[in-house]
């Protein structure tokens, strides 16, 4: 399981539609300063459901849809897709590709999608659970994490290891279960 290819439009700098591909193995992103690498990673969090703006280096959720520049006009919506490769089945689904998908409107109306179809967050939730790739997961480490992993914060970094472990879905079925 990888991901294979991002797809950005009216995401924060990237007004214009863009695809990223990526390959098995390592990608490396490069460029000036500003010119919109972390960018790239706020929308790979962002798609995989992040709630917090603060997390995606803004003060409020809207403010991830391209605001316009001297000479662009400001977007009325962000779109990201994120396929991802499951010929492993690793995602419990029987698609080959997953494609999941975030928009989100300036009325701060948002939609999730798997491969084309309208779903809940809670279902791509579901989906990436226990798999590493979710937003509490180890797939990104951002700034700061690797200091929280080794830190004395008990509590974060059991979180990583249980979602290595593949125990969150039953933690959190048990919580639901034990609410109802
Ligand atoms: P560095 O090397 O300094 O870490 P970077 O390549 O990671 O830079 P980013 O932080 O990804 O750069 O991109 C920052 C740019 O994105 C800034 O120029 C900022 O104005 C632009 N940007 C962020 N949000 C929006 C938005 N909603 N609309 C338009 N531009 C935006
Ligand atoms: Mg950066």
């Amino acid at each position: 399981m990888y991901f294979k290819r991002l797809e950005i439009h009216g995401f924060k700098s990237f007004a214009d539609p863009a695809v990223i591909e990526f390959n098995e193995g390592i990608t490396a992103i490069v460029g000036p300063n500003g010119s919109g690498k972390s960018n790239i990673s706020d929308a790979i969090r962002w798609v995989l459901g992040e709630q917090s703006a603060k997390e995606l280096r803004g003060g409020k959720m809207e403010e991830v849809i391209f605001n316009g520049t001297e000479s662009r006009r400001a977007r009325g919506m962000a779109e990201v897709t994120l396929v991802i490769d499951n010929a492993e089945r690793k995602l419990n689904v029987d698609y080959t590709e997953v494609a999941v998908t975030r928009r989100m409107y300036r009325s701060g109306e948002s939609e999730y999608l798997i491969n084309g179809n309208n779903c809940r967050l809670k279902d791509i939730r579901e989906l990436i659970m226990d798999t590493g790739i979710g937003v509490d997961g180890y797939s990104i480490i951002g700034q700061g994490r690797i200091a929280d992993i080794i830190s004395n914060k008990t509590e974060s970094r059991r979180k990583i290891f249980e979602e290595a472990a593949g125990v969150v879905a039953y933690k959190t079925r048990r919580a639901e279960a034990v609410k109802k």
